[in-house]
């Protein structure tokens, strides 16, 4: 799924790093995070400490990346990024930990994809700042213990509960970011519009920001797609109009859901009446992994309230078939 125009997973024309907000000050949105932070911030640079461990966690491109530099820049402090999966063994993990400078920043993305003997690792390093390394083979084999410098270690990830608890325990600022209201992506968009030198009327942003499901790199995503529809059309300013002809020919939808979503709905309603369905026959059904249903598809269709996830499975709510035009069936569960 990651060549859809709305997954929310990092492409590779997103030049993300362009529209990064700098700064508490502007990033939007997040309003809570962005307040403990702050305090968080201002507490530990009047210590004159390093920032406790953050973890951050919620779907992808709502900001996890960008506030990590954001919180290096703050603390006036470097910035060293990796992620979990890259980390093959405890060695290379000990070589990123023993270059960093006095109170860095370092970010370690999908954090639940360590691998088990590295994470063991990171346990004496977050919590004493120090690592614990084997010298030798056998029984002559010893441990020696080697300071770290002070640092923050910011991980990020998509669920806490994909975290072993050991792991999550040891991060004193744990962070739920949450997807951004339209109001908020408005904002979003119209800033990103000023970086990128287009003209766009607040209904134009407005109607990107409908459509973007309440992530920020989605907007940016579709807000350079419009702009190239308005680019070819001599479009001086992008009004709703605009937008929507752009969004509609991209066919993406009035609430933001494109061809495999409709499909995942569609199945819910057409072959198993609006549910309930379990997951691994809906992954079946759509030949998609079930991470990615879980995780990819379904948390904007569940924050939409158009369907719903039990025990049970998967059910169809009332807007889940009013967004198809569809009736229940009669005598369903809704
Ligand atoms: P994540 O790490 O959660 O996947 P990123 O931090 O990489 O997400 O953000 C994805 C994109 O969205 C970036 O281009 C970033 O500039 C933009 N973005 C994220 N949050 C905001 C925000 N609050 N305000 C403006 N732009 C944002």
């Amino acid at each position: 799924t990651d060549d859809r125009l709305l997954t929310a997973s990092r492409r590779p024309e997103d030049v993300d790093a362009a529209l990064r907000p700098k700064s508490l000050d502007e990033f939007v949105g997040q309003q809570a995070a962005r307040e403990n932070l702050r305090i968080f911030i201002q507490a530990a640079r009047g210590r004159g400490d390093a920032l406790d461990h953050v973890l951050f966690f919620g779907p992808p491109g709502l900001g996890k990346t960008t506030l990590a530099q954001i919180i290096a820049r703050e603390m006036g402090v470097g910035f060293r990024a990796t992620s979990g999966p890259v980390i093959a063994k405890q060695g290379d993990l000990a070589a990123l930990l023993t270059n960093l400078e006095d109170g860095d920043v370092l970010f370690i993305d999908e954090i639940h994809r360590l691998q088990p003997a590295v994470e063991e690792v990171l346990y004496p390093a977050m919590e004493d700042r120090a690592l614990d390394l084997m010298i030798g083979e056998g029984p002559s084999a010893r441990s020696v213990r080697i300071d770290l410098p002070r640092f923050t270690l910011v991980g990020a990830t998509t669920r806490q509960g994909l975290l072993t608890t050991p792991l999550r325990d040891r991060f004193g600022i744990p962070v739920r970011l949450q997807f951004y209201t339209v109001e908020e992506l408005t904002r979003v968009v119209s800033r990103a519009a000023g970086l990128l030198d287009l003209g766009i009327a607040p209904d134009g942003a407005a109607e990107v920001a409908r459509r973007a499901r309440g992530t920020p790199r989605i907007a940016g995503r579709l807000l350079r797609r419009v702009r190239d529809f308005a680019n070819v059309a001599g479009v001086e300013t992008v009004d709703a109009r605009v937008a929507d002809a752009a969004l509609n020919r991209l066919e993406v939808d009035k609430l933001g859901l494109d061809a495999m979503d409709r499909r995942y709905l569609h199945m819910i309603a057409d072959i198993y009446r609006g549910g309930p369905v379990g997951v691994e026959t809906l992954a079946a059904g759509l030949s998609e992994p079930r991470d990615t249903i879980e995780e990819v598809i379904e948390p904007y269709l569940i924050q939409l309230g158009l369907i719903a996830r039990t025990a049970r499975g998967r059910f169809l709510n009332a807007g889940g078939w009013k967004h198809l035009g569809l009736n229940p069936p009669a005598g369903s569960q809704d």
